[in-house]
């Protein structure tokens, strides 16, 4: 039924011209291929291609399951990205609750949108930025220069996506879960609700992690604790069976954050302690973001800093988030927020982001 809505019935067809085609089928790259062809081969076979960058443009033909979606296009992305109308993906499209009705507690109503389609201009009701079923990139490429990341405080996707759309009517356009996986849930045209005011300006991504307690809560700092147990090999993230099944891809997977011990820091003025993110996703972070500074360039590959140079633990204050465009924590929009976290490695994340655009 939502397909209608988003791009799953007739989304791919429009292809941006600059494809790379010429690269691919470059006469250096015909010859090379040529020079290495086994004996009998038939040499109409094209030639195998080089990887696309991420945020490339390519195909739906070509489309690995590793791609973003935006205006209708696929994008490279390089890591597992499983799309709404994926087998096994989140569908925020989707009106109808996704799980079962729960035994107790409030659902939503069946019926109600989980986001806005399209970008709608702040306070001029019925002008848009971006219209709903937009394919215009460059008009999108204009409306977002942020990219906001949360942390689930939920601990894998599919219990994060439960609590978003069937809890509370709410929606983000990723969900990166703890063996790396990325669920795009909404084409990035769409307005998600995740990040109250910057929702007209950003694409957001909900990390899967139990999130961060403040100093002091020691009852909130013991269930952290219950969650990271120790084996042999470290700590490692124990769901409850409550929260069964997980529905992680890599079958077996075990998480394990990629720093071994607890990280305390400064968030909003008070302290907080965290367990890290695992290196499955930081890994897929990295390309994620580096992707969409590429889609849409007006994300700057950098966070929002002090006099001194460091990324900020605080919320920003309205001159600098008017005028900053990049990558922010939840916590740089809300005051009440102290998502990422302090675990989050800012600099080791903004690096491999740079890295990877070829930046410096
Ligand atoms: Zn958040």
């Amino acid at each position: 039924m939502e397909s209608a809505a988003g791009p799953s019935q007739a989304p791919l067809s429009s292809v941006p011209a600059r494809l790379s085609l010429a690269r691919r089928l470059s006469p250096l790259v015909l010859a090379l291929s040529g020079a290495c062809l086994q004996p009998g081969a038939d040499p109409q076979v094209p030639a195998p291609v080089e990887a696309p960058e991420v945020g490339e443009a390519v195909l739906p033909a070509e489309r690995k399951g590793q791609e973003l979606v935006a205006c209708g296009q696929l994008f490279h992305v390089g890591v597992p990205v499983v799309l709404w109308y994926d087998q096994g993906g989140y569908d925020a499209y989707s009106t109808a609750l996704h799980f079962d009705a729960p035994a107790s507690g409030r659902a939503v109503e069946d019926g109600e949108l989980r986001y806005q389609p399209g970008r709608r201009v702040d306070g001029r009701p019925g002008e848009y930025q971006v219209t709903p079923g937009s394919k215009d990139l460059e008009a999108l490429q204009g409306a977002v220069d942020l990219f906001v990341v949360h942390y689930d405080a939920c601990g894998c996707s599919r219990q994060c996506f439960k609590i978003l759309h069937d809890r509370r009517c709410l929606s983000v356009q990723f969900m990166l879960d703890v063996d790396g996986t990325v669920y795009q849930t909404l084409d990035l045209r769409e307005r998600a609700w995740h990040a109250a005011k910057a929702n007209t300006r950003s694409v957001g991504v909900e990390i899967a992690n139990f999130g961060a307690r403040r100093v002091g809560d020691e009852a909130g700092l013991a269930a952290l604790e219950e969650l990271h147990p120790e084996d042999e090999q470290g700590r490692f993230v124990e769901f409850p069976a409550w929260m069964e099944p997980l529905d992680i891809r890599t079958p077996g997977f075990r998480a394990r954050p990629r720093h071994p011990e607890r990280i305390e820091g400064p968030m909003q003025g008070g302290t907080y302690a965290q367990y890290d993110f695992t290196a499955e996703q930081y890994a897929s972070l990295a390309r994620l973001n580096a992707a969409l500074c590429r889609v849409l360039p007006r994300i700057e590959p950098d966070a929002p800093r002090d006099a001194s140079g460091r990324v900020l633990d605080r919320v920003l204050d309205d001159a600098t988030y008017e005028s900053f465009s990049g990558v922010v924590g939840h916590h740089h929009v809300s005051a009440a927020k102290q998502d990422p976290g302090p675990a989050f490695d800012w600099e080791g994340h903004l690096a491999s982001v740079r890295a990877l655009l070829g930046a410096p």
